[in-house]
């Protein structure tokens, strides 16, 4: 591609975008595309000869808008947030253009810098702790995912737990691990890829608000040590994802001093409100993490994929990942002055990920990000009232931030045909999940460009549709 023809489709494709963003709140939120649909459309194999550019655009309405589900719709309510913003994009841009592999600090110095700034910056920002800070012994990283993150801290974990032998030896017999009933499945995925096996995964009864106990976590951890087993492992979650329950974080590391154990801290949504002093109560205790990681990738306002990832004790995760082959060796590294992220993650490559982030905080400044936070949270608790005040749906757990957690009075199919009516109709998008056995609704607010006119209209349809289900069913019952 010419540099004109670069600059002309660039332009382009930006206005696309933004055309698209400025009318993606009148599409329908779930594409309505059949399975194998779009593959019937497309040519069973690759172009021998080149396109015109033209032709690709016009395949982005005609073949791929059809099959996108729109995380960006002012009325996706469902899972979590999945919030771009303009300077995301542009940031994204960026790091595709200057194409650096951020894997060592000498690939490109200003790849790694920046990073390691930016997550200072948040330490300072979140409160967090100062040992998270990279001018202490711990630091901060940006991985892929929150799936990365305690995959990487259980690799951590494991290699303090065994004395630096499970890498060398693979003996990782006797170790168990921890979290609640409620914690995110990438936690029972990082058991199985860490090679700890799933059934050394113990799940901690919860509350009746959904967070861990942490007197029954004691009773596990005890009893698996009376039976000769090598406790090493908790995850806590700061905002299940179920119903955005908070582990008790104080008394859950209280349980980990006690037996040496790794603390990590799963704050993947929620994470976000530690910018916001008054909800920085729910992080009470994160002092005591190992490691802690959230998503500005679900709340704050940057693409996917960034997730931010602090350790309290670098050299943990540096010893159980750093294999330095001859081909990466160089005068930086061995000067021992730089920070080498290849070691802190899986992969080797890495992406200039910091410039979205970077221009995120930029763009917003603290108080633009905390603005908009406020707005989301403030909008699920009137939402919340909106509900508590129609007798026919029940709130079914606590609201701590901007997730809200209901159902219909009349059961799980109900329920269940209600979202799918719902969602089938296109003007909203909401999920559900299982809580204390049943069907929960829930409804995520956390979108760039939700505003309270689209959080009335999806409680009105919910509130009409529910209605009409209603008289539906007294009609089959009377007939
Ligand atoms: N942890 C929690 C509490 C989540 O809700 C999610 C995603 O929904 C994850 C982890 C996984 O996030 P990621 O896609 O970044 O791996």
């Amino acid at each position: 591609m010419s540099s004109d023809e670069l600059r002309r489709q660039g332009h382009r494709m930006v206005d696309w975008i933004v055309d698209y963003w400025d009318r993606v709140e009148t599409l329908p939120v779930q594409s309505r595309s059949e399975p194998g649909e779009l593959r019937a459309a497309l040519p069973p194999s690759a172009p021998l000869h080149g396109e015109p550019f033209e032709d690709i655009l016009a395949d982005l309405d005609r073949l791929i808008l059809p099959g996108v589900t729109h995380w960006q719709s002012p009325s996706f309510f469902g899972y979590f947030p999945a919030n771009a913003s303009g300077p995301s994009l542009l940031g994204e841009l960026l790091s595709a253009g200057l194409g650096v592999q951020g894997m060592l600090w000498a690939t490109s110095p200003a790849c790694t810098e920046l990073e390691t700034h930016v997550l200072d910056w948040l330490v300072d920002a979140m409160e967090l702790p100062r040992g998270f800070r990279s001018d202490s012994a711990g630091g901060g990283v940006i991985q892929d995912s929150a799936s990365s993150a305690v995959l990487c801290a259980l690799l951590a974990a494991r290699e303090r737990a065994t004395g630096l032998q499970s890498n060398r030896t693979g003996d990782t017999r006797g170790l168990v691990a921890y979290s609640s009933t409620e914690a995110h499945s990438s936690i029972e995925k990082a058991i199985r890829v860490a090679g700890i096996g799933s059934e050394n995964l113990r799940l901690v009864p919860v509350d009746r608000d959904f967070a861990m106990r942490p007197g029954e976590l004691e009773r596990k951890v005890s009893e698996d040590v009376a039976a000769g087993r090598s406790p090493f492992f908790v995850c806590a979650t700061l905002g299940t994802t179920s119903s955005h329950a908070m582990d008790p974080l104080k008394a859950i590391g209280e349980v980990c001093g006690a037996h040496g154990l790794w603390f990590h801290v799963d704050g993947a949504m929620a994470g976000t409100a530690a910018l916001c002093a008054e909800f920085r109560f729910h992080f009470d205790g994160l002092e005591s993490a190992d490691s802690y990681c959230f998503n500005p990738h679900k709340w704050m306002f940057t693409n996917f994929d960034c997730t931010c990832f602090w350790l309290r004790d670098r050299r943990a995760l540096t010893e159980a990942l750093t294999i330095v082959p001859d081909y990466l060796a160089n005068q930086a590294t061995a000067s021992g002055e730089v920070i080498d992220y290849r070691d802190w993650q899986v992969p080797l490559g890495r992406r200039f990920r910091a410039l979205k982030l970077w221009f995120v905080l930029r763009h917003y400044g603290l108080e633009g990000l905390r603005h908009h936070l406020r707005q989301h949270v403030e909008l699920a608790h009137e939402l919340r009232v909106w509900i508590e005040a129609d007798d026919r749906f029940v709130i079914v757990a606590p609201t701590p931030l901007n997730l809200v957690c209901f159902r219909h009075r009349q059961g799980d199919e109900f329920n269940r045909a209600l979202m799918e009516r719902l969602n089938r109709e296109g003007s909203m998008f909401l999920t559900s999940s299982t809580l204390a056995g049943r069907l929960a609704l829930r409804l995520s607010i956390g979108q760039t460009h939700t505003e309270r006119r689209h959080v009335e209209a999806a409680w009105r349809r919910i509130a009409e549709t529910a209605t009409a289900m209603e008289a539906g069913s007294q009609a089959s019952q009377a007939t």
